[in-house]
């Protein structure tokens, strides 16, 4: 059947409804969230449940029609846009947005497929629940696109990536069969898991429909802190000495004293600290148990013990949440100010050894620094994670083409680093189509079999959201 004809009968079908065709109404959703990709689709498939989620993919896999699953299109890898040559359909999955249940007293919430990240968080809160995982995304980004990107954040360091707060998924494999694993058994040895398949696979491997997550107390109170430090190394070894002695540390995130000057231009405000340091690190402790010791009187205790050691330099305790908030939006702000001062740099979203990060740091610089004299490299982010935000600025060599020229040799060049120390070229963002070439180039020959024959066996036409992630 023509693809014309295919759409038609899917609309008739499924209703204009469900079978969007408007040109006008598709558009915005053709172009990834950085601007770099633009495809084109026929049509955008809005299901409105699991069954019609599986009848539009059987329908697709008979007709050999590909599928791009879609959620808020905030994929920093162009992960949702489909290809310039307009064969696939857009499988948006926004409609589907329903909170199922929320269970404050076992801790679970079971949500469909669309539900903004947001959301969830109001939803969990009016019972006295928190979802432990944010990101600067969470307005748009929906629980589909979480799971598929096995998404970070700022509290992995206390809860994991999204795989650890999923408990089971529904979902739609390329064959228009449904995969019920809602009921999260604790125990299942029927094999490996679909469920572990999909988490993280990015829509190559099928389109998850709903999860069942874990949800954690909410807070009580949260303690706020911002710290100057001597180096990365100091940040590691601090957080250290504090997780050995408390486990209500959520968030651990570093910036060179570089960064926080583009923040404190940006936001128009002054240091939180009275002096510059090298390093400064944003350390967040929470209070779930209300007899427990206040967040903020924890980290002056654990903090003053070390500024009397002389083990930091300098400290600061947020006084209230409009403090501790203002801390937060210096880290929030760090994209946007470091584009807004600095100018186009590289960014890279990598992973290594959480022990190997200072000397990564530092080899990276040196480096890049000497190879491309006149950039400027410098990372932030989740220190505790082994994961960096790592930008190569391109200062004074900044022109037109530097994209063109430059930035491809600069990304290898950081690329192959990353992997000689033993990480990762992607951390929390995926493949997606931006990094699918160098996980050819620099994934181990095992890894890429593995990848390349899963995607055989759940989808051997190729039809599930081709050209991304598989090398
Ligand atoms: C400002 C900003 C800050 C961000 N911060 C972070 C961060 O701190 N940590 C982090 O991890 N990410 C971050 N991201 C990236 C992004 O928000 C995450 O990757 C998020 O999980 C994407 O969700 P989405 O619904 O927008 O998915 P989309 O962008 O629509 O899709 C992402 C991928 O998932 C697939 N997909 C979407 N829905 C489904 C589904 N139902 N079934 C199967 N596959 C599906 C798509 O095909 C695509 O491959 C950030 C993005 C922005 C714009």
């Amino acid at each position: 059947m023509r693809k014309t004809a295919f759409i038609d009968s899917l609309r008739d079908h499924f209703g204009e409804r469900a079978v969007v065709t408007d040109a006008a109404i598709i558009e915005p959703w053709l172009t990834d969230w950085r601007g770099r990709w633009t495809g084109r689709a026929a049509a955008m498939l809005e299901p409105g449940n699991t069954q019609e989620v599986a009848a539009m993919v059987s329908a697709c896999a008979k007709a050999g029609v590909a599928m791009v699953p879609q959620g808020g299109n905030s994929s920093m890898v162009g992960g949702a846009t489909p290809s310039a040559n307009g064969d696939a359909v857009i499988f948006s999955m926004r409609r589907m947005n329903a909170i199922r249940s929320i269970d404050a007293d076992a801790r679970v919430a079971i949500v469909e497929a669309g539900v903004i990240l947001q959301h969830l968080h109001d939803a969990a809160s009016q019972k006295a629940m928190r979802f432990p995982l944010t990101l600067g995304a969470k307005g748009s980004a929906t629980i589909g696109g979480l799971v598929s990107t096995n998404a970070g954040g700022t509290q992995v360091l206390r809860f994991g990536t999204m795989r650890g707060l999923i408990l089971g998924l529904e979902a739609v494999l390329p064959d228009g069969s449904v995969h019920d694993g809602l009921a999260g058994l604790k125990k299942d040895n029927r094999g490996p898991s679909i469920d572990q398949m999909l988490i993280g696979a990015e829509g190559t491997l099928g389109i998850v429909t709903a999860a069942r997550l874990q949800l954690a107390p909410a807070i009580v109170q949260r303690g706020t802190a911002f710290v100057g430090l001597a180096s990365p190394r100091a940040a590691l070894d601090l957080l250290y000495r504090l997780e050995a002695v408390t486990d209500r540390i959520e968030g651990f995130e570093i910036l060179p004293h570089d960064s926080l000057v583009a923040a404190m231009d940006h936001l128009d405000t002054a240091s939180p600290l009275g002096g510059e340091q090298p390093w400064y690190a944003l350390i967040e402790a929470t209070q779930e148990d209300a007899d427990a010791e206040a967040p903020s009187a924890l980290l002056e205790r654990l903090l003053g013990q070390d500024l009397e050691a002389g083990r930091i330099a300098d400290a600061t305790i947020a006084a209230s949440d409009a403090q501790s908030e203002a801390l937060w939006r210096i880290r929030d702000s760090l994209s946007d100010a470091e584009k807004a001062y600095y100018g186009v740099a590289t960014q890279h979203d990598v992973s290594v050894p959480v022990d190997a990060m200072p000397a990564f740091l530092e080899e990276v610089k040196q480096v890049v620094e000497a190879q491309w004299p006149g950039v400027m490299v410098s990372g932030f982010g989740h220190l505790g994670d082994g994961n960096i935000h790592l930008h190569v600025r391109a200062m004074k060599r900044g022109n037109d083409d530097w994209r063109e020229q430059e930035a491809p040799a600069i990304e290898r060049r950081v690329h192959d680093l990353v992997t000689a120390h033993g990480g990762s070229i992607s951390a929390e963002h995926g493949i997606g189509q931006m990094k699918r070439d160098e996980l050819a180039r620099l994934g181990e020959p095992a890894r890429l079999a593995f990848l390349r024959s899963i995607k055989a066996a759940f989808d051997p036409d190729g039809l599930m959201n081709p050209g991304k992630l598989i090398p």
